[in-house]
C-alpha cells in the first residue's frame, strides 16, 4: 500500500478523527501517484500510520478515511462491518418497515465517505460520490444485499460534486428489478409517492421527516403557504394537521404534478390546496403587492451556498425570502425556516433571521431549532455532516 507523508503538525484532523485530509496537508507521496480510489496509508511526520483512506487524486479533499485502524483493510468483511454497524446505530429507528423511508447510510457519518444508501419500500437507492465509493461499488453492493433484503437497488449517482472527483455521472439497476414511477411511502400518518429514478437527490427529502412531523402540530384552521414544496412535503403534514388551505410554490412542474397525487393519496380535498408553478421570490412579492397572508409559512429553499465565496450572497437569500415572508404572516402566525446550505451554521441562520425580523418590525420567538432527522445521524468528528438547520418560530 502507498503511503502519504502528511506536513508536520498537518496531522491534526486525524487526531480528531477527522477523515479528510486536504491536498495542502501532503508532503509527499511515495512512489507513483496512486489511481482513483486507491486505498492509501497515512503517515505523519513522526513516521506512524494513522489512518488508511481512499486516494482522490483531482478533489482538495485528496485523501478520505476509510479507517483509523491501520490494521484494517478496506476489503469485502470491512464494508460489511460497516453496513451492518449504520443499521445497528438506526435499529431504534423502524428504518427497514416495509412501507418506511429512511437514510440507511449517511456516508462521513457511517465511516463511508462518498457513499449514501436511502431506503424506500423495499427499494434502497445508493449514490457513490467520490472516488473511493466508486472503487469499492461491487464490494458496498455486496454487503447492501448481504444485510438488507430488498427488491432491488437502484444506483443515483448524479451529484455535480462528483466533477471534483472527475467521475461522470451514472445512474440505473445494480441489483433486482428497476424501481416503478412512484414508489408509496408511509412517514408517520403522511403518504407520499417518490420518483427515485427521476426526482431530486435519492427521491425525497428524507431529512425533513422529524420537521414535517412537528409543524403539522402548529397548523390547525391555518391558511398555510408551503414555498419550496417540492412534492408537497411539509403541505400534506399541514393539511393533516388540519389546516384550511395550504398554497404550494415551486418551479418544478414534475414535483407539483407528484404533490396532486400525494394530495389525493391522503384523502385530502384538492379545493383546499393550490399548486403554483413559479418562482418563490416572485410569488413572495406578489403576495405582498395583492396585500394576501398566511397563518403558517414553510421556507425549505434549496442550498444557497455552494462555496464560501458564495455565502454573502447565500446569506441575502435567505434574508430576502425570510424578510418577505415575516410581512406576510398574521399575527400569532408560524414560520417554518430552513437552510442546508453546510457554510452557513446554525449561529449565522439565527443571525439572517434575526436580522430579518428586524427589518420586518415583526418579534419573533424560536419555539424549536430543526435538524436532520435522526437516520441522518452525524458524527461528532464531522461537523461538515450537520449541514440542515432551521426554526421554528412564533410572529407576532
Ligand atoms: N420542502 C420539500 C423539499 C424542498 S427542496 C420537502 O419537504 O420535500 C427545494 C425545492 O425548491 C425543490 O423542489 C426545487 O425545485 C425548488 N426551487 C428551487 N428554487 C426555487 C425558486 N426560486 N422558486 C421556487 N422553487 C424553487
Amino acid at each position: 500500500m502507498k503511503r502519504i507523508l502528511l506536513k508536520k503538525t498537518r496531522d491534526f484532523s486525524l487526531l480528531h478523527r477527522h477523515p479528510w485530509i486536504l491536498s495542502g496537508a501532503i508532503a509527499s507521496t511515495e512512489g507513483d501517484a496512486p489511481e482513483p480510489g486507491e486505498t492509501v496509508a497515512l503517515v505523519n511526520a513522526d513516521n506512524q500510520t494513522l489512518a488508511l483512506g481512499a486516494w482522490s487524486g483531482e478533489s482538495q479533499i485528496r485523501v478520505r478515511v476509510w479507517t483509523f485502524n491501520p490494521d484494517e483493510i478496506p476489503d469485502a468483511a470491512f464494508f460489511s462491518r460497516r453496513v451492518s454497524a449504520a443499521l445497528n446505530a438506526r435499529r431504534h429507528l423502524d428504518v427497514l418497515a416495509p412501507d418506511a423511508a429512511a437514510r440507511l447510510i449517511n456516508a462521513e457519518s457511517d465511516g463511508l465517505p462518498g457513499v449514501t444508501v436511502d431506503h424506500y419500500a423495499g427499494f434502497l437507492v445508493a449514490q457513490f460520490t467520490t472516488a473511493g465509493a466508486h472503487r469499492f461499488k461491487p464490494l458496498i453492493t455486496a454487503a447492501l444485499r448481504e444485510h438488507i433484503p430488498c427488491r432491488g437497488i437502484y444506483e443515483r449517482s448524479d451529484v455535480a460534486t462528483m466533477t471534483y472527483e472527475g467521475l461522470a455521472p451514472q445512474c440505473g439497476v445494480l441489483h433486482g428489478e428497476t424501481p416503478p414511477y412512484a414508489i408509496e411511502i408511509r412517514e408517520d400518518n403522511r403518504r407520499y409517492l417518490v420518483d427515485v429514478i427521476r426526482g431530486h437527490k435519492t427521491g425525497f427529502y428524507l431529512d425533513q421527516r422529524a420537521n414535517r412531523q412537528l409543524l403539522s402540530r402548529f397548523t390547525r384552521d391555518a391558511d398555510v403557504l408551503n414555498a419550496f414544496s417540492y412534492t408537497g412535503g411539509f403541505g400534506i403534514a399541514a393539511a393533516l394537521g388540519g389546516a384550511r388551505h395550504v398554497t404550494h410554490v415551486d418551479l418544478s412542474a414534475d414535483a407539483l404534478r407528484l404533490a396532486q397525487r400525494n394530495i389525493a393519496l391522503n384523502n385530502l380535498s384538492a379545493d383546499a390546496h393550490t399548486l403554483t408553478e413559479g418562482n418563490v421570490f416572485e410569488v413572495l412579492r406578489a403576495c405582498r403587492d395583492s396585500r394576501k397572508t398566511f397563518d403558517v409559512i414553510i421556507l425549505d429553499p434549496p442550498k444557497f451556498a455552494d462555496s464560501r465565496a458564495a455565502l454573502m450572497k447565500a446569506s441575502r437569500g435567505y434574508k430576502d425570502i425570510a424578510l418577505l415572508a415575516l410581512k406576510l404572516l398574521r399575527p400569532g402566525g408560524i414560520l417554518a425556516t430552513f437552510s442546508c446550505s453546510g457554510l452557513v451554521d446554525a449561529g449565522l441562520f439565527r443571525k439572517i433571521t434575526a436580522g430579518a425580523a428586524l427589518d420586518a418590525n415583526r418579534d419573533v420567538r424560536v419555539l424549536h431549532h430543526l435538524t436532520a432527522a435522526p437516520d441522518h445521524l452525524t458524527s461528532l468528528a464531522f461537523p461538515e455532516g450537520d449541514y440542515l438547520k432551521g426554526l421554528l418560530c412564533a410572529v407576532q
